[in-house]
């Protein structure tokens, strides 16, 4: 069974709000391609959902995207699998064209209409998380002594070429189509040892505790200026800023559409790119809105509580009540009810200039 159900990462998601709102002039390419990056790992993380929800609910845990600090650094892993006789850490590549992993070397060699790209080898990307996890695992709450094998897991349907047949460690390369097998083969090699299922599932328990979501500071990560972001509601049928609220609906100058809830992507927006911490004041002038009443009304919609009163009053926008109605599934920063005392504390990170 999922403990953590396979989401889109929050700072995919960041990056996918920057690169809607950069003003024309600012070069968005780098927001975009991260986004874009981001998307096809996700939908090839995405793309094992079948072969992995098939699996026995009470034998196997399965945690999505797991990111852990081990001390000044984190690791991230696209799926960790814990059974009582391993655990397995799969590391997902969705790329396309010809795949050529050079073990050797420790690269891997891309081919794809005419250009080469090389990226990092994800056979030693994978067993460098096995070690961190190890280490993770030995300083909270001890090691659960029990295997623990990295697999590299190929979602697209790339051709693959190997420089060195001999090297067993390209034995770590699996199809998505024989995952399912590789699981069994490896459920029937480590039958030495095994763990009751309750203290699996704590142990899984307690590597989700620690997970922490990555969340970018956008206006560090580039030259990118809050003065750069496009304020108001964006239509959602044309794409066109900003639309118009009148008698309680917003309207599209450029396209004719009408919305009543058309502000909830914006204050999405604003919750992955300034953060969860906003003022009445700018809310307005994010919306572009006049009335402070109509501002209120909304924000008391999207909030789940606030500090302060009258014209210093800060709210907290929840992400949880922004994504709730939206079709795909978005990972959260945090968790919103038993840790709320996390949101209190951010410090209000909202425009500079309003
Ligand atoms: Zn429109």
């Amino acid at each position: 069974m999922y403990l953590k159900k396979i989401k889109i990462p929050y700072h995919v998601q960041q990056y996918e709000a920057l690169s809607r709102r950069l003003t024309p002039v600012v070069p968005r390419t780098d927001a975009e391609s991260r986004f874009k990056k981001g998307m096809a790992g996700y939908r090839g993380e995405r793309s094992l959902d079948y072969l992995l929800s098939a699996l026995p609910d009470k034998e196997f845990f399965i945690i999505h995207n797991l990111r852990l600090s081990n001390g000044s650094r984190y690791f991230q892993i696209d799926f960790l699998i814990l059974c009582p006789r391993f655990f397995l850490i799969l590391e997902v590549k969705n790329i396309m064209g010809t795949l050529i992993f050079d073990t050797e070397l420790s690269q891997l060699i891309r081919e794809l209409d005419q250009t080469t790209d090389v990226f990092d080898d994800p056979i030693s990307q994978a067993e460098n998380l096995n070690v961190q996890l190890i280490e993770w695992l030995d300083v909270h709450g001890g090691s659960p002594a029990l295997p623990v094998a990295d697999r590299v897991v190929i979602a697209s349907p790339a051709r693959l070429q190997v420089t060195d047949l001999k090297d067993l460690r390209i034995k770590k390369i699996v199809r998505k189509s024989n995952l399912t097998r590789e699981l069994m083969n490896l459920n029937r090699q480590c039958f030495k040892k095994s763990l009751d299922i309750g203290s699996v599932e704590k142990m899984a328990r307690t590597l989700l505790l620690q997970h922490q979501p990555r969340i970018i500071d956008l206006f560090s990560f580039s030259s990118v200026r809050r003065s750069d972001i496009i304020r108001g509601v964006q239509c959602p049928d044309c794409g066109f800023f900003p639309m118009k609220r009148e008698n309680g609906i917003w309207h599209c100058t450029s396209c004719g559409h009408v919305s009543k809830t058309a502000h909830i992507a914006a204050f999405r927006d604003y919750f992955l790119i300034f953060g969860p911490v906003i003022t009445n004041r700018q809310c307005r002038d994010f919306l572009i809105l006049e009335s402070a009443v109509i501002a209120k009304k909304l924000l008391q919609t999207v909030s789940l509580h606030y500090r302060g009163e009258k014209r210093t009053r800060i709210y907290y926008l929840s992400f949880q009540l922004l994504i709730d109605k939206s079709s795909d599934e978005r990972e959260a920063p945090w968790d919103e009810n038993p840790v709320q005392q996390q949101i209190t504390d951010r410090k209000p990170r909202g425009p500079k200039n309003v």
